[in-house]
């Protein structure tokens, strides 16, 4: 039904892409996007890289730009939450007390931080990395000579302690497991990127327990039980949790993510669910997942339109993501689970290699530093559903593109 209205609840890559995909795709009705953000959905990614390095105008984060929106008809109700939604009559409640109506709600919540409960927590100086706002906080903090202490060695953590140490600062990261990026990278990556920050100048601590922030009027010290380490900042980046609060109030099935099938519905068809907050099935897998990436978010946000101007395409892409750590590129694409089987192509003391994850004779993943044919070829590998023979995988003289099985 062209004329219905769309209401859009977050304000970020997921809804954009929503936004623009049902205004290309000649959907008619009123769209509203309500977002508790002051700007208009911008790239996330700079935030911890070109961004935090002071290298990219806020302007150009926007992923339209304001008119964009206004020219498109669109209504963006930035500085607002949507505090409750009633389902049964089609109504979503603001902050200050508005209802709007809807044909169609699309959740697209987003994530929320995950945070430190720690004695001391709560100290000036104690940064965490979400928003444009909290990225301009941490803009401040990185200097020559300052001492940055970063918890969590994940995508955040080491593209911070990156962008930091390149900033002339000091910098050490306190990850409590026995390696860094334990959640979705092989030993063989995280080792080698390891490697890369601590020629850099990076301290990478693994195994530290955080007890505690210690410090007068700011943090002056994170506590482990290793020892106090000095600290002019600190930056938190132990991962974020879905947010689907709104959804749980509003009845709708939540686990770890508001549960959706391929088409990014929930269980109420008039209401959709897309990216961060989304635990939707994907068909490339086989399962429902529930991811951090602006490919997952994009995806979404073109399974949502379709779902609503009426010509339902499922959510089948293979999940990639990628970070930037000093000259290196990791691209990821497919998911592996730890236990599953790590062989390389290419030598990692060249800078450039690829790690193939293998579980059952297949392919899952493909982690490819500074390598991006490797990237792309196992990305088809995956897709392809291929079992290739993994002599030939890890055999430079043999062309990944052979490989796949029609
Ligand atoms: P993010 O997107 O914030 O980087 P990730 O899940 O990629 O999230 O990485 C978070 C990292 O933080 C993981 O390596 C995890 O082991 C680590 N971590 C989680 N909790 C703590 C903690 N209390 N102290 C130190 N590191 C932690």
């Amino acid at each position: 039904m062209p004329g219905e209205s769309v209401l859009i609840v977050g304000g970020g890559q997921a809804a954009a892409q929503l936004v623009v995909s049902l205004r290309l795709g000649g959907h008619g009705g009123p769209i509203t996007l309500v977002s508790d953000e002051s700007a208009p959905p911008y790239q996330r990614p700079p935030l911890s890289k070109q961004y935090l390095a002071g290298e990219l105008e806020r302007e150009r984060l926007l992923l339209r730009r304001a008119e964009y929106y206004e020219s498109r008809d669109v209504e963006l109700r930035l500085g607002r939450r949507v505090l409750s939604v009633d389902r049964g009559h089609k109504l979503a409640v603001l902050d200050n007390g508005e209802e709007l109506r809807y044909d169609r709600l699309v959740l697209a919540t987003g994530s929320v931080l995950r945070k430190l409960d720690a004695p001391g927590s709560d100290l000036p100086g104690i940064h965490y990395l979400r928003s444009l706002d909290d990225a301009d906080a941490l803009h401040e903090e990185l200097a020559p000579g300052r001492r940055i202490v970063i918890v969590g060695g994940g995508y955040i953590g080491l593209e911070v302690a990156a962008t930091a140490a390149k900033a002339g600062a000091e910098v050490t990261v306190l990850e409590a497991e026995e390696r860094v990026m334990s959640r979705v990278a092989s030993a063989a990556v995280a080792d080698w990127l390891t490697g890369l920050h601590r020629q850099s100048g990076v301290r990478i601590r693994v195994g530290e327990q955080v007890r505690g922030f210690a410090g007068r009027r700011r943090v002056e010290a994170v506590e482990t039980g290793n020892g106090p380490f000095a600290a002019d900042a600190v930056v938190v980046g132990i991962g974020v949790l879905p947010s689907a609060d709104l959804a749980r109030e509003c009845g709708l099935g939540e686990d770890d993510g508001i549960l959706a099938d391929e088409h990014c519905r929930t269980e109420d068809e008039a209401v959709l669910a897309a990216g961060d907050c989304a635990r939707a099935v994907n068909t490339a897998l086989g399962f429902a997942v529930r991811l951090e990436s602006v490919q997952n978010a994009v995806d979404h946000g073109q399974v949502a339109a379709s779902v609503i101007l009426g010509d339902p395409k499922p959510y089948s892409g293979v999940p990639w993501f990628w970070s930037d750590q000093f000259h290196a590129k990791l691209q990821i694409a497919g998911l592996a689970r730890p236990a599953d089987e790590t062989i390389l192509r290419g030598d990692p003391t060249s800078g450039s290699f690829a790690a193939f994850r293998l579980r059952d004779d297949r392919l899952t993943a493909v982690e490819a530093v500074s390598s991006p044919r490797d990237f792309m070829a196992g990305k088809k590998l995956i897709a392809s559903g291929s079992a290739p023979d993994p002599v030939q995988l890890i055999d430079e003289s043999v062309a990944l593109k052979d490989l796949i099985q029609a």
